[in-house]
């Protein structure tokens, strides 16, 4: 089906052919031919990389076009940028498009300005719980990895948020974008949306079994080179020497570095001059990123052409890595299967080192087909590579066996819903009754028949949850203890701020029963809240945080007995948790944070926005509730922001200077933002550098003109423009 043949405006037609599309692959061909263009309700569970983005494209054009306007939800924020990024460029088409992955209780109306709104499934939550306008004049929404229904963390709430989004508005289209999953026919048949199930990919994939030097696939074999001693290293080395470039997944961080290190001295002997140059220059962008040791060994990597990429890593620096990966530099990521979940980063090669994968109940266990599908899709650059090679290293015969029988020839599993357990539908029970979809029990059940749960299962068995997460919310006064169901004030703010009830419930009792209140208990209250990230806790660990505990034991609302081994092991990870937030908020470098706690600076990011978010909460609730602890935990909100003591709040509210800079000005006597309007100039750049100098001086409204680079910078415009 050729582009031009579409029942699309010739301007939508221009832009494709333009950026070299002519023509829909068969899968999206099919989808037109099932009404994509017409409004209806459809469910792709195709392969990746077979064009899933494109589909939904043609679909939100249409129908904005049309006067409408598109969501589309994606499950990380990651992805919520990557699909940003794209549609950015239809604004040569006349289209806006906004973002909008963060603070949960926010209504974002001026978001309703856009066409296209990519939003992370939570945060669409949010949005409707907090009643934002612009939501009921959505008529397009696109599910994006919606198979992740599956998932206990993130399923239950895209399931609500879909429910809800149908139940508002129910002539709105919905397009579901699917990973190949089992049991795709009762998905749609729950969407009530047509359904494209196929297997067609846009370049070949080669799957199989790397096994005693040989790569055996369903039709054919190839043997590898053993340039080294390891056969994951030879896999890589015989991709790239055939000029391709390699995935390696690895199923912890540790493997996954150790990995990148590893391969690093065979890859970079056969670098070119120019790849070298290249990479110098990335690792250095690195290094100028962060300052830690991981970061440190990924810039030696890097060097070398290749790379890691674990959720350890901030944002900035994945992104280096997948940048430098897609311009064909870093020839080998070796990363744990977050990469597999979405971003677009293929390569000719992808090799499954680990199968298995830790699980606390049952030890190592297989993985799920399904996530073995996710990381062999990667293979193969459309248009770029002649085919992708997906390979799975087996170490015995009998292995072998099993993996052929397990992933190469098995059908993807079918999903489930995570939604029928009390801790996953308090949340959503409350907020359904706060935005007034349902006012009795008999509405409620209504409304949750809609949801994926209902339609798999039956409502009977979601009934029992209900009344005990009505019970729950009832006891804790965030319903009205009446038949009819309202929520009472406290409810209604609980459900705004996003959060678990039963972490308000907690938050709530810990300030009613807290006899001080300091840092640390306000830290580790809400690092007692199921909201929160917990670190681990390691055998070294045990006895520090012990004696920290029998040291500060009056600082905590409560202590368990440690005769109750389980719940005071719980505890001691919420105290590890609470004193990684007190170095940070005593500036403590990343590296030592990492290193104190075993982690990466990206783990310290992720608990740290928690945290912050949590601390926003309980200053919130105090007050509505006047309660001891609002301004003290709205003090601690922004020290967690910011990661610093109370004296450099001032001077970091200048815009990009962070904490380091803020804490150099501080010990340079410039304590404000006051006293940095009235200081000389030439001293503040030698500290910080011109440039930095030139654009606090800016921000403060100061129009001092810096010696050295008075003129390139200054502009004749006055300083906002
Ligand atoms: P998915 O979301 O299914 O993983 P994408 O939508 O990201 O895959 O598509 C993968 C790549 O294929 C993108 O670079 C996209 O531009 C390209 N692509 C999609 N459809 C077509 C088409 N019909 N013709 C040529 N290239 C296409």
């Amino acid at each position: 089906m050729k582009i031009e043949s579409l029942d699309l405006p010739d301007e939508v037609k221009q832009f494709y052919l333009d950026s070299g599309i002519l023509e829909l692959y068969p899968p999206q061909a099919e989808a037109v031919e099932k009404g994509l263009l017409e409004g209806r309700n459809l469910l792709a569970a195709i392969p990746t990389a077979s064009g899933k983005t494109l589909l939904a494209e043609l679909a939100m054009l249409k129908s904005i076009l049309n006067g409408g306007k598109a969501l589309y939800i994606v499950p990380l924020r990651a992805l919520a940028s990557e699909k940003f990024k794209r549609f950015r460029e239809f604004s040569k088409l006349g289209i806006r498009v906004g973002i909008s992955t963060g603070d949960y209780d926010l209504r974002d109306e001026g978001l309703g300005v856009n066409d296209i709104i990519v939003a992370t499934s939570e945060k669409t939550d949010s949005l409707l719980r907090n009643e934002t306008v612009w939501m009921q004049e959505i008529s397009v929404v696109v599910a994006d990895e919606v198979h992740l229904i599956d998932s206990p963390d993130r399923g239950p709430t895209l399931e609500i948020t879909l429910a809800k989004l149908r139940k508002m508005n129910p002539s709105c289209q919905i397009l579901a974008l699917s990973a190949t999953i089992g049991n795709a026919d009762e998905l749609a048949a729950w969407l009530e949306a047509g359904l494209v199930l196929s297997e067609w990919r846009p370049t070949e994939l080669r799957e199989g079994v790397f096994f005693n030097g040989t790569f055996y696939c369903k039709d054919r074999e190839k043997s590898i080179e053993q340039s080294t001693k390891d056969e994951a290293v030879n896999l890589v080395l015989d991709t790239l020497r055939e000029d391709g470039q390699c995935l390696v997944f690895e199923n912890s961080r540790k493997n996954c570095m150790a990995f990148a290190k590893k391969a690093s001295s065979a890859v970079k002997k056969i670098l070119s001059a120019e790849d070298k140059e290249a990479l110098a220059e990335i690792a250095d962008e690195v290094l100028e990123n962060s300052e830690t040791d991981t970061s440190a060994a990924l810039a030696a990597c890097i060097r070398s052409g290749t790379a890691f990429h674990h959720a350890g890593l901030t944002t900035p620096l994945r992104e280096l890595v997948e940048d430098g990966f897609r311009a064909g530099k870093i020839k080998l990521i070796s990363s744990t299967p977050t990469l597999a979940a979405g971003l677009n980063l293929p390569a000719r090669r992808v090799v499954i080192r680990s199968y298995r994968r830790y699980s606390s109940e049952d030890g190592m266990q297989p993985i799920p087909v399904i996530e073995y599908k996710q990381m062999a899709g990667r293979a193969g650059r459309p248009r770029l590579d002649p085919y992708g090679e997906a390979v799975l290293v087996a170490k015995s015969y009998e292995e072998f066996v099993f993996l052929f029988r397990n992933y190469i020839e098995a059908d993807a599993e079918d999903i489930w819903s995570k939604l029928g357990t009390e801790n996953a539908l308090r949340t959503h029970v409350l907020s359904t009754i706060s935005n007034g979809f349902a006012r009795t029990k008999e509405e409620l059940m209504e409304f949750l028949e809609a949801t994926f749960f209902a339609f798999q299962y039956s409502n009977f068995g979601l009934s029992t949850v209900v009344d005990e997460c009505l019970n729950f919310l009832r006891q804790e006064e965030m319903l009205e203890k009446t038949d009819t169901l309202i929520s009472t004030s406290f409810g209604k703010l609980v459900s705004k701020l996003y959060i678990d009830p039963l972490s308000a419930a907690r938050i709530v009792k810990g300030l009613k029963e807290a006899k001080i209140l300091t840092e640390l208990t306000l830290l580790h209250l809400v690092c007692s809240t199921p909201d929160m990230r917990l670190l681990y806790m390691r055998n070294q660990d045990y006895q520090d945080i012990n004696d920290y505990v029998i040291a500060h034991a009056d600082e905590f609302v409560r202590v368990p007995s440690p005769f109750n081994y389980t719940e005071y092991e719980w505890f001691l990870g919420e105290v590890k948790t609470s004193l990684l937030l007190v170095d940070w908020i005593h500036e403590k470098s990343e590296n030592e944070i990492c290193l104190k706690f075993g982690i990466g600076e990206g783990d310290i990011h992720a608990i740290a926005d928690i945290a912050e978010w949590l601390m926003h909460v309980t200053a919130q609730l105090a007050r509505l509730l006047e309660l001891k602890g609002a301004k003290e935990a709205a003090e601690l909100e922004k020290r967690i922001h910011y990661g610093a003591s109370p004296e450099l709040m001032d001077l970091l509210d200048i815009r990009g200077i962070g904490r380091m800079r803020a804490r150099k000005l501080y010990e340079s006597g410039f304590r404000s933002s006051a006293e940095l309007a009235g200081a000389d100039p030439v001293k503040v750049a030698a500290l910080l550098g011109p440039k930095i100098a030139d654009r606090i001086f800016k921000q403060i409204g100061r129009r001092e003109v810096l010696p050295e680079i008075a003129e390139p910078t200054l502009p004749e415009k006055s300083p906002s423009s």
